[in-house]
């Protein structure tokens, strides 16, 4: 559909994890399971949690870099962290301690993964209305598969599309050179909200994700919507279509 068309369709992309599921506590999970098996191998060396979790807080982030947004990253933050701290406590450090470490560290892809209630009633709701939904989502390939089939979500969808490192490009090419009836709902202002914005796309934010790295970016005030939860996103979009509000622009 070309823009300023009279077909009232909307183009809505939407995020997965943190806006379709809770996911951010699964690796507050794994951040403290991995620290008690630092602290058993570490013993008194063991240093005070705000500095162990910052150190493999802000390594964790160097690493997306290189990384993206892998299972192995997580693992291999934490595992550094541990050959970090326990060098400097002249500890050797030891094999099965790591490999401990990383299977803790991956507990973050065996779930649960369990949807936020009513997200399956809103997406009926929006395909009966006669939108396009696209499911857009970082990740490694395998575990995101994975979430959409526990979940069921795949065959809400008029299609799925993983990335590994940044939204933004898969975005586009869904996107074309259409700007209006364009949405992208996510709970991250990082990887959702601020590439909408910049490309001029109708951008929903649903309080989600409490990763420090996700908040981070700061997206103005005024140039985006906020719900509380999928469930509101029908009522938004037929809001939106009402008023005319359809180019990205946040009505005042
Ligand atoms: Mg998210």
């Amino acid at each position: 559909m070309e823009s300023g068309s009279k077909d009232a369709s909307w183009l809505i992309m939407i995020d997965l994890d943190d806006t379709l599921f809770p996911n951010g506590h699964l690796y507050v999970e794994a951040a403290i399971q991995s620290a008690l098996r630092i602290t058993r191998a570490l013993g008194p060396k063991t240093p005070y949690p705000n500095v162990l979790f910052s150190f493999q807080h802000d390594l964790d982030v160097v690493m997306v870099k290189e990384y993206g947004y892998s299972v192995a990253r997580y693992a291999e933050s934490w595992t550094r962290t541990y050959r970090h701290f326990a060098v400097s406590a002249g500890i050797k450090p030891d094999e099965n301690v790591e490999l401990a470490i990383v299977s803790a560290a991956t507990g973050f892809t065996r779930g649960p993964f369990v949807l936020f209630d009513g997200v399956i009633e809103a997406l009926t709701a929006l395909r009966q209305d006669g939108h396009e939904l696209r499911l857009v989502t970082v990740g490694e390939d395998r575990l995101q598969n994975e979430k959409i089939v526990t979940t069921g979500l795949g065959s809400h969808f008029d299609g799925v599309h993983i990335t590994q490192m940044q939204k933004r490009t898969q975005m586009q090419a869904l996107a074309g050179s259409r700007r209006e009836r364009v949405m992208m709902v996510g709970d991250s202002f990082r990887s959702d909200i601020a590439p909408a914005v910049e490309l001029g796309y109708t951008a929903v934010y649903v309080p989600g994700d409490t990763w420090t790295h996700s908040l981070s970016v700061r997206v103005p005030e005024g140039t985006y919507h906020r719900i509380e939860s999928v469930r509101e996103l029908p009522e938004l979009v037929r809001h939106l279509e009402r008023i005319g509000a359809i180019n990205g622009k946040i009505p005042q």
